[in-house]
């Protein structure tokens, strides 16, 4: 597959400003984890906003911090911008105890998107674990949407419980537009009737051309290299093989130096790469 750099929205004129959005809509999704809809107070600004598949915001609360969160709504209606948030530090916890009409300061959107325009007319596996799949949701809304581009779409979901399999209230919607949606658990309850074991077992079961097959990942990085490995033994190649990284930043404009990977920064060369343009670094400890 050509490997041109993707195009992509903004980043925006100003990169260091935050603009006031308001909470709409909070839903929970797994315990610990919340999907927040937000609207910019400013309306020229939501009109002027625009991003791609893939793409993060920075979300600041004042007085208490930055994170990078992933857009996870649909680029086709981007006046409400969803983001789904797992409660694990400061801003992330002190966003967990805002409430509808709350507001939190956003600026973005940031990084290299998933190439999905690159993707027509192939076969389409999206592998997500855990909260990966929120970095694939809006991707997925696309693939929804246009689904006779490609020749398929798939997704393999992987989550540790039946519990933890972020929206699966989606799966009938997802299946209806024509997408295969194959969750696997690595531990099952009484209420699970699916597949057990990893999402890297799903892969001996498509029925795909691997040649003409890509493979968009997000999870965990031992995950994500063992998912090309699965790609590979079936055909796929690894540079047809996508995974989104996760590191800590703080600017997200390539001045921290934080999110520096080997000679790349995720913030602005990623999240998104080619596995095969840093399957290398991925076996390097903390990087
Ligand atoms: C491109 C990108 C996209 C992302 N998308 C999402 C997303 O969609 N959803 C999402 O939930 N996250 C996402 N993240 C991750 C998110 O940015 C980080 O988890 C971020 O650090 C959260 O900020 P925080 O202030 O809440 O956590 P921090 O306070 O920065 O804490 C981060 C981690 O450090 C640990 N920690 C905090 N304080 C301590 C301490 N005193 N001692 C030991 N450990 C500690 C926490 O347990 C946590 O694991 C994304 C990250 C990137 C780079």
């Amino acid at each position: 597959m050509k490997k041109a750099p993707v195009a992509r929205p903004g980043p925006p004129a100003d990169p260091w400003r935050s603009h006031p959005a308001r909470i709409l809509r909070i839903r929970p999704e797994v315990p610990g984890v919340q999907t927040y809809d937000l609207e910019f107070r400013d309306a020229r600004v939501g009109d002027a906003y625009r991003f791609a598949a893939g793409q993060f915001n920075m979300l600041y609360l004042p007085g208490i911090g930055e994170a990078a969160i992933s857009i996870a709504s649909d680029s086709a209606t981007p006046a409400v911008l969803a983001h789904t948030v797992r409660a694990v530090g400061n801003v992330t916890g002190a966003l967990a105890r805002l409430d509808v009409g709350d507001e939190v300061l956003l600026r973005g959107p940031y990084g290299r998107p998933w190439p999905v325009d690159e993707l027509a007319g192939r076969h389409v596996v999206v592998v997500g674990g855990g909260l990966g799949l929120a970095s694939q949701r809006t991707a997925i809304c696309g693939f929804a949407r246009h689904r006779d581009r490609y020749a398929s779409v798939t997704i393999l979901h992987g989550a540790k419980t039946p519990a933890g399999l972020f929206f699966q209230r989606e799966y009938d919607a997802w299946r209806a537009a024509g997408i295969d949606v194959r969750p696997t658990v690595d531990e099952a309850d009484a209420s699970w009737s699916g597949h057990v074991g990893l999402v890297t077992d799903l892969f001996a079961g498509l029925a795909i051309d691997p040649t003409r097959a890509a493979v968009l990942c997000c999870g965990p990085d031992p995950m994500m290299t063992a998912v090309a490995r699965a790609a590979g033994v079936i055909g796929i190649e690894e540079g047809n093989v996508f995974v989104s990284l996760e590191r800590n930043m703080a600017c997200a404009v390539r001045h921290c130096g934080l999110c520096q990977f080997g000679p790349q920064f995720v913030c602005q060369d990623g999240p998104v790469f080619p596995y095969d343009s840093i399957a290398g670094l991925l076996t390097v400890p903390h990087l």
